[in-house]
């Protein structure tokens, strides 16, 4: 069998490959695995929204198998909601 390679399209814009300034945003990672205290080894977690803070979301990472909180992180919201402040 052969297979067709993957042509890319010279008419399309790679705009999903690289954006213009070259910024990559890698904060986006999820963390798939963590080390869990009690099961001693690497584990699956589970994502689970805590708090919804003025600086974002905070969630925590919780072990598949003993739900033991393995990890903590804030993401941070796009849409800020904007803070007046009052003198
Ligand atoms: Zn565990």
């Amino acid at each position: 069998m052969d297979r067709s390679k993957p042509r890319r399209n010279p008419y399309q814009r790679g705009q999903d490959l690289a954006t213009p300034d070259g910024e990559r945003q890698f904060d986006e990672l999820e963390a798939s695995s963590l080390f869990c205290p009690k099961c001693r080894a690497a584990v699956p977690v589970r994502k689970r929204l805590l708090l919804v803070l003025p600086e974002g979301e905070r969630y925590e990472y919780l072990c598949a198998y003993c739900s033991t909180s393995v990890g903590r992180k804030i993401e941070e919201v796009k849409n800020k909601i904007q803070l007046i402040q009052t003198p």
